[in-house]
């Protein structure tokens, strides 16, 4: 199939994947635009600068890496998660188009986006767990090393080899957290990711602020294992572009890839599944623990309809099905809730 262009006696023919092309060379003269601006910013603006406040001097430290943490998901990493979604889709079926006129599911993304670029989710997550998250295991680590003299120092290895140690740990924790998840005391917190009616690119943001994956996969595990600042950055830049990938609209399997590397878009849509009437699987954003500890199977069903069957009112306004889902996670550990019929299903 080719795009024919009738203009008076001319006729031109561009092949059907030239759209596709374009969309591609597009991504790349932004990114190349990106590391010219990142190169300007980084040369001209010093990376510590001096404050007075009310009479009191300070300094602002690492100026460079502030910046490049908290610009690269906003300005690098979310956009070409959407320009990569939509080289392979089409612009049609993207979800840059999709949002622009978003269903009542993708506002509750929409919101939840703009609530973890503000901070809010962690300032309410801290409320909700009850100051759990606080728990540092930076200072865990300290301790534990002034004390027994006991520290892993993974900086014998270059630093690649550490980021793909570090993700794969930081993975096998991940699957383990989203399992327990998958439990009918945790489901009511989890809940909240799964009840996303449409895939979106942003939506792996949607979690419940006292979820607690992040702490028991990141927060305590990677001190303890000893994974420096640096090698946190890029496996934190790898699961940022997996996870909005993963949420995509692109019907892809990734292949072997797909099967014993990263998670998958396809994979990811399926333990989305709203037909709970069969165990869920693909747990993990490496497929490995699902080959090894049972998430795995073979299902390959690219139509398969996701969601939960609580209801829930979606859109902007996230604080009703936010605080029911909360209130659920207590009435559950005490045995005071009914669970609903895909909560009777083993998971
Ligand atoms: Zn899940
Ligand atoms: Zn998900």
């Amino acid at each position: 199939m080719s795009i024919a262009l009738d203009s008076g006696e001319a006729r031109f023919s561009l092949p059907s994947y030239a759209p596709r092309l374009l969309t591609l060379a597009g991504l790349l003269a932004y990114v190349g635009m990106l590391a010219v601006a990142w190169w300007a910013i980084s040369a001209r603006l010093p990376d510590q600068i001096p404050l007075t406040i009310v009479g009191h001097a300070f300094s602002l430290k690492h100026v460079h890496d502030k910046i490049l943490s908290t610009g690269s998901i906003l300005l690098l990493i979310l956009p070409s998660a959407f320009w990569i979604e939509c080289a392979v889709v089409g612009w049609r079926q993207s979800s840059a188009r999709a949002l622009l006129a978003p269903t009542e599911s993708m506002k509750t993304d929409i919101c939840f986006f703009l609530m973890e670029q503000l901070h809010l989710n962690g300032m309410i997550g801290k409320v909700l767990m009850l100051g759990l998250s606080i728990i540092s295991g930076v200072a865990l680590r300290d301790w534990i090393a002034a004390r027994t003299g006991f520290a892993i120092d993974p900086t014998v290895l270059p630093l690649w080899p550490q980021v793909i140690v570090y993700f794969y740990a930081y993975s096998f924790f991940d699957y383990w957290a989203h399992r327990v998840g998958h439990t009918k005391w945790f489901w009511p917190l989890h809940r909240y990711h799964h009840a996303a009616q449409d895939f979106c690119v942003i939506n792996g943001g949607r979690i419940h602020p006292a979820g607690f994956v992040g702490i028991v996969s990141i927060n305590i595990p990677m001190p303890l294992l000893g994974a420096t600042p640096e090698a946190m950055i890029w496996v934190n830049v790898v699961t940022s572009v997996l996870g909005f990938l993963i949420h995509s609209r692109m019907e892809t399997g990734f292949g072997w890839v797909g099967r014993y590397v990263i998670q998958s878009p396809l994979h990811h849509r399926l333990h989305h599944k709203l037909d709970m009437s069969t165990p869920t699987g693909f747990f993990g954003m490496a497929p490995i623990w699902d080959h090894l500890f049972g998430g795995w199977s073979e299902c390959r069903d690219r139509n398969v309809a996701v969601g939960v069957d609580t209801p829930y009112a979606q859109g902007f306004w996230v604080m009703p099905d936010l605080l029911r889902d909360y209130w659920d996670f207590w009435k559950g550990l005490v045995g005071r809730r009914t669970l609903s019929p895909s909560e009777q299903i083993t998971r």
